[in-house]
């Protein structure tokens, strides 16, 4: 793959979490593509776009450019990420990116943070979104690059 992933601001959390299910063959080829790449290559840059995006193109709640089925939800969840990482569109590093959210999300009382941003998303209990983030599975650079957020969390849950 060597166009550049393009990835709306609340992808940064499904590209985590996602294990494989999703809203149909279509979406989830796309999406195993798409996260392999995330997942295996540390350098990977990513262009943030607030609209429609590379996962967006195979879902079929996209309604057209920029507009999805479930935007009453998924605006609020990209609303979040924007506030958290005070992010602008552009391209960055997703290493960069998910470490930063992760080390916010993480140290909260266990998934209290994340719940706050996208717990009524319907996936929230079938991917292993908060899993994968307290089990920093994907985000591999150091946290204490970053500024502390919060106290640290030692749930197990
Ligand atoms: S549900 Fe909406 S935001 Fe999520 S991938 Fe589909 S079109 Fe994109």
């Amino acid at each position: 793959m060597d166009e550049i992933i393009k990835l709306r601001p609340h992808h940064l959390l499904c590209t985590q979490g996602y294990s494989g299910k999703g809203y149909s063959d279509d979406f989830v080829s796309n999406m195993d593509r798409v996260t392999e790449k995330l997942r295996s290559d540390r350098g990977v840059k990513i262009e943030i776009t607030f609209s429609t995006d590379s996962l967006c193109s195979n879902c079929p709640l996209k309604v057209s450019d920029g507009v999805c089925k479930s935007d009453n939800k998924v605006l609020r969840f990209d609303a979040s990420i924007i506030n958290i990482l005070d992010l602008k569109e552009g391209v960055y590093s997703y290493q960069d990116l998910i470490s930063r959210l992760d080390k916010y999300l993480s140290s909260g009382v266990c998934d209290e943070r994340l719940k706050a941003i996208c717990g009524d998303c319907e996936w929230y209990s079938v991917s292993a979104c908060w899993k994968n983030i307290r089990d920093k599975k994907y985000a591999t650079m150091p946290w204490s690059s970053y500024v502390t957020c919060g106290s640290a969390s030692d749930c197990s849950e």
